[in-house]
């Protein structure tokens, strides 16, 4: 049983299919939001708020109690889970879509129950920023929103996401996607111009050479836990955003530079396996033997 504050996440609960340098795998459980959950899952209570269709494996259920997550907000409409695909190059430095497949997605309109919807902590993942909103309006008195979004959205919806980007405390994203949204390819203008969008932190993901944390007075790099072997970085954004939020639910007067050292550490085992598979086998033990690491290369006096 955990302790912490309540996380109500709301994202993509997927099928995928995945081609990387070092092997495919066909029909796996994926999702932002699976992602996230199964990381946050490790260190706090997480209720999910999502869509699957009538084909959704009972094997997805299965993870899902493993960690103890709530599926009451999760709804089995008929018809089928979102399916998604994606090929990545031969260094791992880009990603290409092979397919989405919207499935139930399409006519998704968040449910939540009324007491869930006072959760002290809310992650809006990756989905259309319309259904992002939908979460953001019925959970407004959350303590932290937190945010991330892909480029699809950043190319179709600049105008929605500048919405949810107003409604939101924390935002999550990587580079490329934080120089397409604003145009910037200084990764200090890039946080600049999206703290002026609304959000008091945001965190600009580096991929291997780290992440970049920014508030208005503040900027500093945080550095990864290096991995022996990347097998297969799907995922790797929402678990990061699992283990930063499942910090914050531990703690009242969070230190965020803590916080993205527990993204950090909880990405690395994503990224070593397939899927979900390596994040399955992480441990309370093993997650704080990486937040020890990581913060051993931090400098010291380092401190928001
Ligand atoms: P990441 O590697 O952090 O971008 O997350 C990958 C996960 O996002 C995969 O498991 C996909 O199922 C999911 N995903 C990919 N495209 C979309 C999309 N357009 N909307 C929602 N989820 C998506």
């Amino acid at each position: 049983m955990h302790s912490g504050k309540t996380i109500l996440a709301v994202g993509s609960i997927a099928i995928d299919t995945l081609e990387t340098p070092n092997g495919n795998r066909k029909n796996i459980l994926g999702g932002s939001a699976s992602y996230f959950s199964m990381a946050a899952g490790l260190l706090a209570p997480v209720k999910l708020v999502g869509v699957v269709g009538d084909d959704y494996p009972e094997e997805g259920w299965q993870m899902f109690k493993s960690r103890s997550i709530n599926t009451d907000n999760v709804h089995i409409e008929s018809g089928k889970t979102f399916r998604w695909g994606g090929k990545y190059s031969d260094d791992y430095t880009t990603r290409d879509t092979l397919f989405t497949e919207l499935g139930v997605f399409e006519k998704f309109s968040p449910k939540i129950k009324k007491e869930d919807c006072t959760s002290p902590l809310v992650f809006l993942g990756n989905i259309q920023p319309d259904l992002q909103l939908a979460v953001a309006k019925l959970t407004s008195k959350a303590e932290y929103i937190v945010s991330d979004t892909m480029n699809l959205w950043i190319d179709l919806f600049p105008d929605r996401l500048d919405e949810v980007l107003s409604r939101t405390t924390i935002f999550l994203i990587n580079h490329e996607e934080a120089q397409q949204y604003t145009g910037e390819s200084d990764i200090s203008n890039a946080a600049k111009k999206l703290l002026a969008a609304g959000p008091e932190i945001v965190v600009i993901k580096l991929g291997a050479e780290g992440a970049f944390l920014a508030t208005e007075n503040n900027e500093v790099f945080i550095p990864v836990y290096p991995v022996e072997q990347v097998l297969d970085p799907t995922g790797a954004g929402d678990s990061f955003a699992g283990g930063f939020m499942g910090y914050l639910a531990q703690t009242n007067a969070p230190d965020f530079i803590d916080a993205v050292v527990m993204g950090s550490a909880m990405a690395s085992f994503c990224v070593e396996g397939f899927g979900l598979e390596s994040l399955l086998l992480a441990t309370p033990m093993l997650l704080n033997d990486r937040v020890e690491k990581i913060k051993s290369c931090l400098h010291e006096g380092v401190r928001l």
